[in-house]
């Protein structure tokens, strides 16, 4: 049950302590991924989606609700224009323990500097191939150099624990997950590797195909890589291994293989406003229309809020051998 007596927390039925949120601030990207977006992708027209200060008056709303940690992600969360002034404000709310972002780094070289400045305190970087033609194809759109440059950007600016993400997909990728560990390691930054979700419908691959599993790739990595079992969370689904010897740990999101649903502590606000109560769910609440329907009333906000820990799904239900039946893609989502 939520915890009624405990206005300050939101707790789900299952016991589990919401104090994650994750908010995508756009759909839109200068990137296709091929996992992420269908080739062709259509947006959401401007009034559809939040406003910078809704977005803020949420973020606002879930840290007095007990929220720790919110990361601001896509789309391509530093494309939106403002987004930069929105992380500032978020920066400043007190309870709040941690800002963090995810990126695909195509403008950290310029603005890495400025997201340290407005309270950022960690930032994920995707980068699925260190193959200058491999990451064209993949991203269809987008430039490793200019990404490769933005990971050296932040780290020269102080951001500490980097990590990448990388997705790997078999036959496009999955030689490469060597190469890529060396990379974290010789820049002392951090890697997870993430098994594919089937979030919208994708052109360029078969899913079922494509899949590759954490374990493959653990055992492609002891090749090279002796890793050791950390307990280490950083609130997020990886289970962390450290490479012995070096400052890098490896982390593996592993939705299919190895469910992570028990220890679930966050939901996600799309860029419409919608509260997802699970990525792979279709559980959620129209905040939006709260939001709208009751300007500047924060105690309808926040009930909606807590109302909706009672909806929260105890599992995702993905399953990599189906045509996706989540028909949202990620970048709407906040992944
Ligand atoms: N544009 C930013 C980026 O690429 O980092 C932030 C948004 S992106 C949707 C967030 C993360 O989701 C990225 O690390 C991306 O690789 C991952 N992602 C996208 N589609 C995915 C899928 N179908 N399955 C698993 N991960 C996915
Ligand atoms: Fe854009 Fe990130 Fe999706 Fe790639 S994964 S298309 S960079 S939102």
């Amino acid at each position: 049950m939520t915890d009624q007596s405990n206005p300050g927390q939101l707790i789900d039925r299952f016991g589990r302590t919401v104090d994650y949120l994750r908010i995508s601030i756009t759909d839109r990207c200068d990137f296709r991924c091929v996992y992420c977006m269908a080739e062709e992708m259509a947006f959401l027209p401007r009034a559809q989606i939040l406003t910078l200060e809704e977005i803020y008056t949420l973020a606002k709303a879930f840290a007095e609700l007990g929220v720790k940690k919110i990361r601001v992600t896509g789309g391509e969360p530093l494309v939106r224009k403002g987004a930069l002034s929105l992380l500032e404000n978020i920066g400043r709310i007190e309870s709040l323990n941690e800002l963090v972002i995810t990126t695909n780094g195509s403008q950290l070289e310029t603005m890495a500097a400025s997201l340290k400045a407005a309270g950022v305190k960690r930032i994920n970087i995707s980068l699925d191939t260190l193959d200058a033609d491999n990451f064209k194809a993949i991203t269809r759109t987008g430039d490793l150099r200019q990404v490769l440059r933005g990971i050296h950007t932040a780290i020269s600016v102080g951001f500490e624990r980097i990590k990448i993400n990388a997705v790997i997909l078999k036959d496009r990728n999955h030689k490469e997950v060597n190469d890529l560990v060396q990379f974290a390691v010789d820049h002392r930054i951090d890697i997870s590797f993430i098994e594919e979700m089937p979030l919208g419908i994708v052109s360029r691959h078969d899913r079922s195909e494509a899949y590759y599993s954490s374990a493959m790739i653990k055992s492609d990595l002891a090749r090279n890589f002796s890793l050791v079992a950390t307990p280490e969370k950083t609130g997020g689904p990886s289970n962390y291994f450290n490479v012995v010897g070096t400052e890098t740990r490896v982390g593996f999101i592993s939705p299919h293989s190895e469910n992570f649903c028990g220890t679930c502590n966050r939901v996600r606000l799309t860029v419409e406003g919608r509260l997802l109560l699970c990525l792979g769910n279709e559980h959620s609440v129209d905040l939006k229309r709260v939001l709208r329907a009751n300007p500047g009333n924060m105690a309808i906000l926040k009930q909606a809020i807590v109302d909706a820990m009672l909806i929260k799904p105890e599992k995702h239900e993905f399953n990599i051998h189906e045509q996706a039946v989540i028909l949202r893609y990620m970048n709407m989502t906040g992944g």
